[in-house]
């Protein structure tokens, strides 16, 4: 087991610095060493031409690869063994993802058996909202955990934020009358308790009315979240022609976070294109990956993708998936979704196709399209298919 390792000549995706650079990221002990920009001097090991080579860590040529903090996927279903929820250690590594949020698989009398689910996870790191429901959102094919008033209980919910304060980010709630009847906005109201009380962010889904949008929206405020934020169920379009867009746009002005989900029903293509065409971008991309949904929505590399397609710049939806999702729910602070020196070396390496700008000189035109080639979580390789080097998991690593 060597003690680190050297991804060479990628094209480097530095979110925080909004940079796309060819630069060579060193990997020690887990943790990123440095970034080493390649300059026309440098002598092709990620040093100053004439530097002397002191290391003997391997490298890992990852030419006309695009390199980024390993992705954040603030939406996810991960609770394993329950109805919606996905394996982390199957869907993250061949995604690229090192980080997943499950928001509101589990309320507070299940987040125990949430945990228990999670502690064989070897790959990815999860984190979870908890619902304000206290049995979750048991199946989304059976929508109604909010229908019950006695489930929405804020105890039972803030005891469960003061039992797992660092598996727990947030506060997640299905506010749409599928789910909660007529009982929409009382329900919105006791999350909003939990989330003031806790001091910890609001997530709320968008679906069918009511509550309205401008109801929704008048209960959050900065580091709150919106997801679904581009479904065409809300009855509430965001396009440049409605006044949806103003009401959309102030909240984002005020700090509310608009986040993908594209999951299912959760994301209108057309309608995220009339967003986009109007200047309005969604602070996080993220998934909403579950059973029912794969298919759909594959990986999340997939919705990074669509938004390739309707011309957001490469270096815009990277950060929409790496520090911008993991400042959201406190993560950044350990450096999650970041390239500081010293922050855990999780890592993606990408293959992006199609989208003929500068940033991507040299591929082919056409579709875009983003695939992970190389993943590493905290300094191990849980993940690679370049070429000449078969999928591999590290030592110890179950496929089930
Ligand atoms: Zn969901």
């Amino acid at each position: 087991m060597t003690a680190g390792f050297t991804l060479r000549g990628g094209l480097v995706c530095d979110p925080e610095a909004g940079t796309l650079r060819p630069a060579d990221v060193v990997v020690r002990d887990g943790r990123i060493a440095a970034v080493v920009d390649r300059t026309a001097g440098s002598d092709g090991d990620g040093r100053p031409a004439g530097e002397h080579r002191t290391t003997p860590d391997p490298v890992i040529d990852v030419p006309g690869l695009v390199v980024t903090p390993g992705l954040v996927d603030l939406h996810t279903h991960v609770f394993v063994g329950q109805d919606l929820g996905v394996d982390p250690d199957v869907v993250g590594p061949p995604s690229g993802v090192t980080t997943m949020i499950d928001t509101g698989s589990a309320g507070g009398h299940l987040f125990g058996a949430f945990l228990r689910s999670t502690v064989d996870v070897v790959g990815p790191r999860v984190r979870a909202f908890v619902n304000i429901s206290s049995i979750g959102t048991t199946s989304i094919l059976l929508s109604g955990e909010l229908t019950n008033l006695d489930y929405v209980d804020v105890r039972v919910c803030r005891e469960a934020v003061e039992a797992y304060p660092d598996q727990i980010v947030g506060v997640k709630i299905r506010a749409s009358h599928n789910v909660a009847a007529d009982n929409g906005t009382v329900a919105l109201d006791r999350a909003r308790q939990v989330a003031d009380a806790t001091g910890l962010p609001l997530m709320v889904h968008l679906g069918p009315q009511p509550p309205s949008l401008p109801q929704i929206l008048d209960r959050l405020g900065p580091g709150d979240i919106l997801t679904h934020c581009f479904t065409a169920l809300s009855g509430y379009p965001l396009t440049a022609q409605g006044r949806a867009v103003d009401v959309v746009a102030r909240a984002q002005q005020r700090g509310v976070v608009f986040d993908v989900g594209h999951g299912m029903s959760g994301f209108d293509r057309d309608q995220a294109r009339a967003a986009v065409d109007a200047g309005f971008l969604p602070d996080t991309i993220s998934s909403d990956l579950h059973r029912y949904s794969r298919d759909i929505v594959v990986d999340l590399p997939h919705v990074m993708a669509t938004f390739l397609a309707m011309g957001v710049s490469l270096t815009e939806v990277v950060r929409r998936t790496t520090v911008v999702p993991a400042t959201v729910v406190g993560l950044d602070r350990l450096g999650v979704g970041t390239l500081r020196p010293g922050a855990p070396a999780d890592l993606a390496v990408l293959r992006v196709t199609g989208t003929g700008g500068p940033e991507t000189a040299g591929h082919p035109t056409g579709v875009p399209t983003v695939t992970a080639v190389l993943t590493v979580q905290q300094g191990r390789i849980v993940h690679r298919t370049l070429p000449g080097h078969p999928t591999s998991y590290p030592e110890g690593h179950s496929t089930r």
